[in-house]
């Protein structure tokens, strides 16, 4: 039996009369932009994070981007972040014309080492980006505190952590603004693209709602140059019907990520992941797999595959060394931690609906995977 990196028909399977007749209202309603059930999704999303406000969009691409321009982030700023994410990351930040400036990460959690944030911190720098990767939350009193010393904006990329906590506190409800992505292997995923932006700030929130319709204030008056970046009807009644069930999703997720724990905890040539994290929600269960160039973890992983066992790697390679960012000058060996990582990682099978049966032939396979391949010296 094949064990899939994720299973998305079997959450419809799960919720499907509920869906099915959400999705149908919307289609003979007529109204298939903004309206009733966009607005409802807005307020009840904002409600889970804690926030004030929710504005709704196009992506989790489009909430970073929005953010950044109702916070008047443009050409001759730079945003600190990390380099060991989703592209989109940092291409948000290219978009509305600043710099993204790399700071390495803590290897243990994945994200960004606050302890390096300082020394990387300048003249230009406006915004610290931090992103909760994996599902796991950064340490969100240091980062605010940090930001606060040097008089600068947070913008959380919330988009894999939909239902974690730092603190007891949702993620997304700290920095100044909370990006999150609906996209359908995210812990709330929506059936096609969406995202949404959380805030407490009216101001911001009115600006990023103008913004993602052409930043049109009131009709056909345009204070902006902004975007149509808007939530489809039909994905916020798919998302409405899911949300709910958001804190249950992630359950699942963080007994999925203690199982694994036990299990594979002592396999040799595997680092696991950090387990003790509270607030977690484990949208990826990523291990390391320590050798030279990846050569190690990539055997591991065909040897899984050969098996049945379909995983993925997040990410192969950083952002600072894709092609698109060679003119910002990163070399190979500038960011050391996240480097060796993107040739390390390797994330197993774990989403919602995957099965007991399925969790232990993983472990299985990953017991007769690492026997097969040499172990580092
Ligand atoms: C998915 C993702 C995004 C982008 O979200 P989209 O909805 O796909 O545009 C941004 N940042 C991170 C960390 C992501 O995982």
């Amino acid at each position: 039996m094949a064990v899939p990196p994720f299973d998305l028909r079997r959450q419809l399977e799960a919720m499907g009369p509920a869906l099915d007749q959400a999705v149908l209202e919307v289609l003979h309603s007529g109204q298939y932009i903004g309206g009733k059930v966009v607005a409802q999704f807005e307020n009840a999303f904002a409600q889970s994070v804690g926030t004030a406000h929710g504005v709704s969009c196009n992506s989790g691409t489009d909430a970073l981007i929005l953010a950044l321009r109702a916070l008047e982030v443009g050409p001759g700023h730079e945003v600190i972040t990390t380099s060991f994410s989703f592209f989109a990351t940092a291409e948000a930040i290219s978009a509305v014309g600043a710099r993204p400036v790399f700071v390495d990460v803590d290897p243990g959690s994945y994200l960004l080492d606050l302890d390096q944030v300082e020394a990387a911190i300048g003249p230009r720098t406006r915004v610290l980006l931090p992103v909760h990767l994996f599902g796991g939350p950064l340490n969100m009193e240091r980062c605010m505190a940090l930001a606060h010393r040097h008089g600068l904006k947070v913008v959380e990329d919330c988009a894999q952590a939909a239902g974690s906590h730092w603190a007891g506190r949702p993620v997304g409800a700290w920095g100044d603004v909370g990006c999150f992505s609906f996209f359908p292997t995210k812990n709330l995923g929506a059936a096609g693209d969406g995202g949404c932006i959380t805030t407490n700030d009216p101001r911001l929130a009115q600006r990023m709602r103008e913004l993602a319709v052409h930043g049109m204030a009131e009709r056909y008056v345009h204070n902006a140059l902004g975007y149509n970046s808007r939530l489809d009807a039909l994905q916020a009644a798919v998302l409405l019907v899911k949300l709910p069930h958001l804190p249950s999703l992630v359950r699942s997720r963080q007994e999925h990520a203690k199982a694994y724990g036990q299990a594979l905890i002592n396999f040799s040539g595997l680092v696991l992941p950090r387990q003790e994290v509270a607030g977690h929600s484990w949208n990826q269960f990523v291990v390391r797999i320590p050798g030279a160039k990846a050569q190690r973890r990539n055997q591991v992983r065909d040897a899984l595959a050969q098996q049945g066992i379909n995983t993925i790697i997040y990410y192969p390679i950083p952002i600072h060394l894709q092609g698109a960012y060679g003119h910002l000058g990163y070399g190979a060996g500038s960011l050391p931690a996240t480097e060796r990582l993107a040739d390390e990682v390797l994330s197993l099978p774990l989403f919602p609906e995957l099965t007991v049966e399925q969790r232990e032939q993983v472990v299985d396979s990953m017991g007769l995977a690492l026997g097969k391949v040499t172990t580092p010296s």
